[in-house]
């Protein structure tokens, strides 16, 4: 398998530790265990929508295409997104979890 250049690499971490932040600062204030205060709530009313449009988006990208295969994956669709992002929505308790664990992995 061939190996990243170095800036390239560095480039690549760079996009992945801005986005991870991103959904980390989504995250904190939902974790929050104090009431919230009106600085809360104008950001969940920012971040909510922008969350539901980052999911859109992959859907947007994962349509399935006339001959039944996703148009970015090329898999069969359902394809691996489209189906992990369907789990998450309908049965988020038991995915969530399974997620979860493989984030935590992953670091
Ligand atoms: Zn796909």
């Amino acid at each position: 398998m061939d190996t990243l250049a170095p800036a390239i690499a560095d480039a690549f971490e760079l996009l992945r530790q801005d986005l991870c932040q991103r959904l980390d600062d989504a995250e904190s204030s939902s974790l929050s265990y104090q009431d919230w205060d009106q600085e809360d709530i104008d950001t969940a009313r920012e971040v909510i929508p922008h969350l539901v449009l980052v999911l859109r988006g992959l859907l947007l990208d994962h349509q399935m295409r006339p001959n039944g295969d996703c148009r970015t994956c090329t898999s069969a669709w359902p394809c691996p997104v489209v189906a992990m992002m369907h789990g998450l929505l309908k049965d988020p308790e038991d995915q969530f979890v399974t997620l979860a664990r493989r984030v935590y992995e992953a670091q």
